[in-house]
């Protein structure tokens, strides 16, 4: 098709995950006159799923690009990062003021703009063709949808990756974060005036504890109405996975434990460790909690994003550990650079494709590098 022909025919991408990677991918090609379909194997809306997360200049400089309008209600600010002893105490404190928001804030503030049709829900992707400058993917339920891209945001466990590069399996990093969320009105007076304000941490031997504020459930960052968001990294033996990730039902699950499924023997274990090992402030935390939820902390890295015009973003192509703060906004940085990469295609989409895995594969090893020198120093493997 020739320049004059392209500028009326809208390229398009089907794009596998609707998180937050598939989402920034949506919303940033949208931005550059591209259409899409977003396929996302579950069949419910996901904003209940996710915890807290640092806001990152990365994360605004997309929805700022999408045309998203950003207020003040996307998080909740810090001033100061403390940390405490095992009696309250502030043993250190330092001056770096950020903004903490919520998974399913970002995931409602990019939802919220794009029409029901152009979300597959309850759609699973299972396979795709290459064709000429064209891909074809597959769906469990039959149907297939053609497209000038194929982007796979879908997430640690891939199922693109698996087809492109079978084997290429996220690796365990020998401790797991467990998390929970609570509800600002449930937390003592005197915890409060030592915690508010702050991103707090309590290091000790092989486990630390972090703890931030952000919004409401409902997205409120009204004084009483937010949430202290709390992380406690704690080593596990890989031996011993498969029986923690046993849920309460008696389902096995792979990586993670959704609220609510942990076994009670499991959260009191870890309550009564917390009562044990914890500063008073953070014991409060997590007996103000009701849903306990587990992650388990693991390393990827892809050497190759491009397979033709089937290509892998976010946590599909690197995984980068917790401490960086910047899963989020490594999807957002590689949806982004794709649309920057792809509006001035002049060379043509697969050029524009070679250029912007060159940039973001090395920003994802420098990420994901990072992560993981510091999670071997604090967690002392
Ligand atoms: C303990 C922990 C703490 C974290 N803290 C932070 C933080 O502070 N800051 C931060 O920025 N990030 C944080 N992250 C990471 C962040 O959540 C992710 O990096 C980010 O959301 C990008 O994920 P994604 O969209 O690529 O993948 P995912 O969120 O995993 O989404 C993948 C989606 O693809 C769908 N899917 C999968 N397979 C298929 C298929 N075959 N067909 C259709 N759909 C499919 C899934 O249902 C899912 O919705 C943290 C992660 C962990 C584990």
């Amino acid at each position: 098709m020739n320049d004059v022909g392209r500028q009326f025919t809208p390229r398009h991408a089907i794009i596998i995950g609707g998180s937050l990677g598939g989402l920034f991918t949506a919303v940033t090609l949208r931005a550059i006159g591209w259409t899409f379909e977003i396929i996302e194997r579950s069949p419910h809306e996901l904003d209940s799923r996710g915890g807290g997360l640092v806001l990152q200049p990365d994360v605004l400089a997309a929805l700022r690009f999408a045309g998203i309008r950003v207020t003040d209600a996307i998080g909740v600010p810090s001033a100061d990062r403390i940390y405490l002893d095992r009696d309250d105490a502030v043993v250190y404190r330092n001056f770096m003021p950020q903004t903490q928001t919520s998974w399913g804030t970002l995931y409602s503030m990019m939802r919220a703009t794009i029409p029901a049709d152009q979300i597959h829900s309850g759609e699973e992707f299972v396979g795709f063709e290459p064709g000429h400058g064209k891909v074809r993917a597959l769906f469990a339920s039959g149907r297939s949808a053609v497209g000038d891209l194929l982007v796979g945001a879908d997430g640690p466990h891939s199922t693109l990756r698996a087809l492109l590069r079978p084997g290429s399996l996220p690796r365990y990093a020998g401790y797991v974060a467990w998390r929970g969320l609570a509800p600002e009105r449930r937390v003592s007076e005197r915890a409060r005036s030592l915690l508010e304000g702050t991103f707090a941490f309590q290091q000790g031997p092989g486990h630390m504890l972090l703890e931030y504020m952000v919004p409401g459930e409902d997205g409120s960052v009204r004084p009483g109405e937010r949430r202290w968001n709390w992380v406690w990294y704690r080593k596990v033996d890989a031996a011993a996975l498969p029986a923690l990730l046993l849920d309460r039902a008696g389902r096995q699950h792979s990586y993670s434990l959704p609220p609510g499924t942990a076994k009670q023997a499991d959260t009191e274990a870890l309550r009564a460790d917390g009562r044990a090992m914890l500063a008073p402030a953070f014991q409060e935390l997590m007996a103000a909690t009701d849903d306990i939820f587990l992650q388990t902390i693991q390393d990827l890295q892809m050497d190759q994003m491009v397979f033709g015009r089937a290509i892998l973003l976010g946590d599909a192509a690197f995984i980068p550990r917790p401490h960086t703060a910047g899963g989020s906004a490594k999807a957002a940085a590689n949806a982004l650079a794709l649309a920057l990469a792809l509006r001035n295609d002049h060379a043509g989409i697969d050029a524009s494709l070679r250029e912007w895995q060159h940039q973001q594969r090395e920003a994802g090893y420098r990420m994901t590098d990072s992560g993981i020198a510091m999670g071997q120093q604090i967690m002392s493997l």
